[in-house]
């Protein structure tokens, strides 16, 4: 059966390369009837905090990966992986390395360290020449039994090549000349990350360890401690980059917000549509399909499916249209309109809340009304929180107006001031304020004026909506009611008195 876990360190928020990582193990597990686990690698004492951990955890369930059995802290197994690295001495696998810390601390003797290592390198000696290495087990146990601090390093074989097969990246092989005795243990009996991550992959029972490339060097040293534990290896498959523009790394101190999870929610994606979105960064479906519903990621994904080419996230710093990466605003785009309705409204309610445009009326006898309001605005949205900003004249009088709008389809034309007026007694006139009889209406007023009838129609957006653009303007008057259009185009008297006194007219 198989079994794989995503295994963060809680030192910051979820970034979205490591989301992606979660993201491929999950799909993995489903598509294999496997468990999917979670472990939270809080070692690092000094940069771990709960913060962290409870903003993973909202974030695993933002994107909707959920996980199976208990929560893992890998803290909890410390004493464990304590005595493993203790096992390893008495076996003689790994050794005690009593150089004092400040020794090890100090610039200058790491210096003499250094440069003794490259002579040495030099002259096609080993660089691992650790004094403590293969001091006598009955020494090394005097010393450490009269109490002298010591950390324990693995010891590794000095001929030969570590192997494996990557399922993205193929054959990887690596001199062992080229690892060093890694440290298992420091002094202050502190396990370090490549023995803690193995031993509870090893008790977890961990089949299939799916992570960054950026652990490729770690496999190897993995690999090692896998073999010294007498332990099953499991499978790899490390995942290719997520890069920045410029091809630097994505980093939060370079590029910020973008690069965390929870911007995304809280900037109005639909937590679907990012994950489709990270789906796609490094893996792509057989059929080419974008656009999958939960069910159908699962069915189409595979290991094999995820090249070896990094993703490039484009986005534009300094563009707010284009805040993160294009593919994403327009992914996100389609969901809001192609989902269906009734998954929309509970998300598009949370929106309005927030902005404190919501009515309970909403969910009461107004809920056709918002049923078809939402599904009429829903067209032309790229994030949830359009329908708070751009969408806001639908829910609210007071609304802002788009400067170039008002330039363009109000300014232009100064007899719109007595015009907007008439149109509006001439809308009042209309028998069912539905689309088709405005637009009747409409453009017989245009005729008989001899002007265009788009001159009313762009006129009329940006009175009743403040924007230059939306959907179908007779479907607009329709949603605003016969009373709420009228007075919108009549408001336009006291304004162009305004922009008459500025001389603007
Ligand atoms: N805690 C490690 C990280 O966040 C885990 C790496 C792994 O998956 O083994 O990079």
């Amino acid at each position: 059966m198989v079994r794989v876990r995503f295994a963060p360190s809680p030192t910051g928020y979820l970034h979205i390369g490591a989301a992606r990582s979660a993201l491929f193990n999950w799909l993995f597990a489903r598509k294999m009837g496997g468990k999917f686990l979670l472990r939270i690698e809080d070692t690092d004492l000094q940069r771990s905090t709960e913060e962290s951990t409870r903003s993973i955890i909202e974030g695993l369930e933002w994107l909707g990966l959920d996980y199976d059995e208990d929560l893992v802290f890998q803290s909890d197994n410390a004493e464990k992986h304590r005595a493993a690295a203790r096992q390893l001495v008495e076996e003689g696998k790994a050794y005690r390395d009593f150089t004092p810390k400040e020794a090890r601390e100090d610039r200058s003797v790491k210096q003499e360290i250094a440069e003794r290592a490259r002579a040495q390198a030099a002259e096609g000696i080993d660089q691992r020449s650790n004094p403590f290495r293969d001091l006598p087990q009955a020494e090394s146990d005097a010393r450490a039994g009269a109490g002298e601090p010591f950390a324990i390093r693995l010891k590794v074989s000095r001929e030969g090549q570590s192997r494996f097969a990557d399922i993205v990246y193929g054959e990887q092989e690596r001199g062992y000349s080229e690892i060093e005795d890694l440290v298992l243990l420091r002094s202050d009996g502190h396990p370090l990350y490549n023995l803690s991550v193995v031993l509870d992959d090893i008790e977890m029972g961990i089949t299939h360890v799916i992570r960054g490339q950026d652990h490729l060097t770690n496999t190897h040293k993995q690999i090692l401690l896998y073999q010294a534990f007498g332990a099953k290896v499991p499978e790899f498959a490390h995942l290719p980059l997520i890069l920045a523009p410029n091809k630097a790394k994505l980093s939060k101190r370079k590029h910020g917000e973008v690069v965390s999870l929870t911007t995304y929610r809280d900037r109005g994606f639909v937590p679907a549509a990012f994950r489709n979105f990270l789906a796609l960064l490094g893996w792509s479906p057989p059929d080419g399909q974008e656009i999958m519903t939960r069910e159908e990621m699962i069915e189409r994904f595979s290991l094999e499916g995820i090249g070896r080419a990094n993703s490039v996230f484009n986005f534009h710093e300094n563009d707010p249209r284009h805040w993160t990466d294009d593919k994403a605003l327009w992914m996100n785009a389609e969901y809001i309109r192609t989902m269906p309705l009734e998954e929309l409204l509970p998300m598009v309610k949370t929106e309005l809340r927030s902005a404190k445009l919501w009515r309970e009326e909403y969910d009461d006898d107004e809920s056709a009304w918002f049923e078809k309001t939402v599904e009429l605005i829903r067209q032309r949205f790229f994030t949830l929180k359009d329908f708070s900003s751009q969408g806001r004249a639908y829910f609210s009088d007071d609304f802002d107006f788009d400067e170039a709008a008002v330039s363009k389809n109000l300014k232009k034309e100064p007899r719109l001031r007595e015009w907007l007026p008439a149109l509006a007694v001439r809308l009042g006139q209309v028998a069912t304020f539905s689309a088709a009889n405005v637009e009747t209406a409409l453009r017989q007023f245009a005729d008989e004026l001899g002007v265009k009838a788009g001159l009313f129609i762009n006129a009329a957006r940006t009175m009743l909506t403040g924007q230059a653009v939306g959907p179908s303007m007779f479907e607009v008057f329709e949603i605003m009611g016969r009373e709420r259009s009228a007075n919108r185009l009549r408001s336009g008297v006291p304004w162009f008195d305004a922009m008459e006194e500025l001389g603007d007219v």
